[in-house]
């Protein structure tokens, strides 16, 4: 790989297409003062895509751009582009998956830059960005630093910058920056990871109290549904329960009710129905009856016995006749006529003693005939005649008589057959009422017990009424509880295989359970389900991203350690071969003495006072070293860089810049006057020294002096032609001679 050309359009005083081609390793530019040589070192910076324009000298972009001459146009833009041979491939661009193709023999890299100050680059004609042409330069060692670039005035950079720049501009040399790059990157993106672990952290410690509390609340709501679950469980089995026991001591009450109503109705129809006279007035009747009867009999006996007197008396009388008309005996002669009259009167008698109604005119009946007996006896005994006419009438009276007891006798024995009777009737009233008044006795009985039975289902109702209540109350509050679902118990009249001290127990477990959700307490629910979850699953995010965090820190702190050593060993063994360049081209440019780089340690503002300098090496070795240039001039004591004469202070300068570009050698060097301040003698030497280098690196030269475009391949002379603007053109040896000093 090789610089092969360049080319200026309209660049500072370039107002015309000017090409320089670098066919070999060392070209010299020469031209009067003024000309344009710096605006052609100038325009390397800018197509290798300085930013500053300090280093450019503009203020802007406008400044790069031709202003326009007497003889040519001012411009509206410029460019300049850059060509290098790539047959062996060198130029690569750091991600793999870039759209750029750099796959070329030959690559192009051109910036345009217009009057508004905009800028486009280019890659063999492809549009890019600024930073594919660093990425695209860093490939082929040209870093940003710009060491390889040195302007005019600028050689002795390297003596005036601090420890640190140094240190910079040969981990630039030494193909270093890369790897300060990355490490710088790391390191930013180490403390960015940090600080997110931190704000996470503090996220975390913010959600921590809300978290606690949901956590707490989801327990409870868990808890809540477990006792909820437990609760369906017992609602269900005892509302089956209770819901056939209800129903069966509901249609029991209804049926033994309606029961034992039909059966009290019936009962009292059958009392009301017993009629028992409370007197006994038909036994009064009765025996009122008796005694009038037995009177009667008394009478009828008396009237009996005087009858039967009688006919004893006739009986005896008929006897006398009877015998005396056997007899003939007829001394005794009773006339007809007056025997019956004597019977009349006697059965006048008789007639008027059985009819008297009471026994005082009977008995005066039966006197009279007893007066008329007596004297009828007297007056025939005074005779003694009977007559058998006589005897005859006493017959027809017995007969008479005998019929009359007769039917005394029959009236007697009817009166006997009627109290008897009465009595029985009397007797049978009794027994009638008797057993009416058991009967209903036994059914008062019956109905003061079904009654009783009544009472006792009316109480047994108003207990199941309220149960029933409770029951409706409690399912109400099972719905709040437990919800809708609890009414689908099953329902059956078959479920009745309990025991009541079962239901109750079941009763009390539910009682407790309830206090025991009361106690929890129910809390938002499904919203803060979901608010915890949520805050949850962003915690778990946030440690999954912490976690994430902290193993990049690790990778990061990982990277950051390797790059430190590698950093630290490049750095050290490029810096070992650099001293043993420096070494050997300040002896040559002396002719003596010696010159090494050496690491400082710069001391950090905050350092303890008591630490040394070793503490903070081994704490951190890449950030607080910077390198120092010590020399030792041939024959003099001086050490000191300050104390450098001018040309010394070149020649250190370089000697160094030498040393550090062998190393690790660039593809191209521009050096703009960096030989001005030397005199003859160095002159030769730093010629020798640009043919050395020029083995290495293609070296383009801004000069003055005859020595170094003694020693150029190819020259070019750069001149403000008749139009005003800078003209390229390659020259001769002879004709640069014109422009040496
Ligand atoms: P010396 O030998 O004195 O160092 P030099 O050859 O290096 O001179 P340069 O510094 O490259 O000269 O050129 C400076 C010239 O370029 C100045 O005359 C300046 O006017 C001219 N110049 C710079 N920018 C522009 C521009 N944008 N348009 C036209 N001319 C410009």
């Amino acid at each position: 790989m090789h610089l092969k050309a360049i080319e200026l359009n309209g660049f500072k005083s370039f107002g015309k297409k000017s090409r320089l081609d670098f066919t070999h390793p060392l070209t010299c530019v020469v031209g009067p003062n003024g000309s344009g040589k710096s605006n052609v070192v100038e325009s390397f910076r800018f197509v290798l895509g300085e930013q500053s324009m300090k280093s450019l000298r503009g203020k802007s972009g406008k400044d790069l751009i031709f202003k326009g001459s007497s003889g040519v146009q001012k411009q509206n833009r410029a460019y300049v582009s850059i060509n290098f041979d790539n047959k062996n491939r060198v130029f690569k661009l750091p991600s793999g998956d870039s759209p750029i193709n750099v796959d070329f023999d030959e690559i192009s890299i051109k910036r345009e830059v217009f009057a508004d100050g905009n800028n486009s680059y280019y890659i063999n004609n492809t549009e890019v960005r600024l930073r594919d042409i660093v990425e695209l330069l860093a490939s082929v060692n040209i870093g940003s630093s710009g060491h390889h670039i040195i302007s005019q005035g600028h050689a002795d950079r390297v003596l005036t910058a601090s420890t640190k720049e140094r240190r910079g501009m040969i981990e630039d040399a030494l193909g270093l920056k890369i790897y300060q790059y990355r490490l710088k990157e790391s390191e930013k993106k180490l403390s960015k990871t940090k600080e997110n672990i931190k704000e996470i952290e503090s996220i975390r410690r913010e959600l921590a109290p809300h978290l606690r509390y949901l956590k707490k609340q989801v327990e409870k709501i868990q808890k809540g549904e477990e006792l909820r679950g437990e609760l369906t469980t017992l609602y269900l089995l005892y509302f089956k329960r209770e819901h056939a026991y209800l129903g069966h001591e509901e249609s029991f009450i209804k049926k033994e009710k309606s029961r034992l109503k039909d059966l009290l109705d019936s009962l009292n129809q059958k009392i009301s129905n017993i009629k028992i006279e409370d007197d006994n007035s038909f036994e009064i009747q009765k025996t009122a009856e008796i005694d009038s009867i037995l009177e009667k009999v008394r009478a009828f006996r008396f009237e009996k016995e005087n009858l039967s007197r009688s006919l004893g008396k006739i009986e005896g009388l008929v006897e006398l006749e009877e015998a005396k008309v056997s007899r003939g005996d007829s001394s005794i002669t009773i006339k007809n006529s007056e025997f019956n009259s004597f019977i009349d009167s006697i059965h006048d008698d008789i007639d008027s003693a059985l009819s008297s109604s009471d026994l005082t005119s009977a008995g005066a009946s039966l006197k009279k005939i007893k007066d008329d007996l007596s004297s009828f006896r007297q007056k025939y005994k005074l005779t003694g005649e009977v007559s058998r006419e006589d005897l005859d009438n006493l017959l027809e009276s017995k007969k008479g008589l005998l019929s009359k007891i007769s039917e005394l006798d029959k009236s007697i024995e009817e009166s006997s057959e009627k109290v008897s009777l009465i009595r029985n009737e009397i007797s049978k009233n009794k027994e009638d009422r008797y057993k009416a008044g058991e009967e209903k006795f036994t059914l008062e009985n019956e109905r003061n017990r079904v009654a009783s039975s009544l009472e006792v289902i009316e109480n047994k109702n108003t207990i199941f009424l309220r149960r029933k209540t409770l029951f409706e109350e409690n399912m109400k509050e099972a719905v709040v509880l437990v919800g809708q679902n609890i009414l689908g118990f099953e329902k059956g009249d078959d479920n009745i295989d309990f025991r009541d001290e079962e239901q109750e127990d079941l009763r009390r477990q539910i009682e407790r359970l309830k206090i025991k959700l009361e106690d929890i307490g129910t809390g938002g629910g499904f919203d803060v389900l979901k608010e915890y979850e949520e805050t949850a699953e962003r915690d778990n995010f946030l440690i999954k991203e912490l976690a994430d965090l902290e193993g990049s820190i690790k990778s990061l702190e990982t990277l950051i350690d390797e790059l430190k050593v590698t950093l630290d060993t490049e750095f050290k063994t490029g810096l070992t071969k650099i001293n043993e360049r420096f070494e050997e081209f300040f002896k040559l440019m002396f002719g003596g003495g010696g010159a090494f780089l050496s690491i400082v340690v710069e001391k950090p503002k905050k350092l303890d006072e008591n630490m040394d300098e070793t503490d903070v090496v081994e704490e951190d070795k890449s950030f607080e070293q910077g390198i120092d240039i010590n020399v030792s001039l041939p024959q003099k004591k001086v050490k000191d860089l300050a104390m450098l004469s001018g040309g010394e202070r070149s020649l250190t300068s370089i000697a160094l810049l030498f040393a550090m570009s062998q190393v690790n050698p660039p593809p191209f060097l521009v050096l703009d006057e960096t030989d001005a301040a030397l005199d003859e003698a160095n002159s030769k030497r730093y010629g020798d020294m640009l043919e050395r280098l020029s083995k290495y690196s293609e070296l383009i030269v801004v000069t003055h002096n005859r020595e170094t475009m003694s020693r150029a391949d190819l020259i070019y002379g750069v001149t403000i032609g008749g139009d005003g603007a800078s003209k390229l053109l390659s020259i001769k040896f002879a004709e640069a001679e014109g422009y040496a000093k």
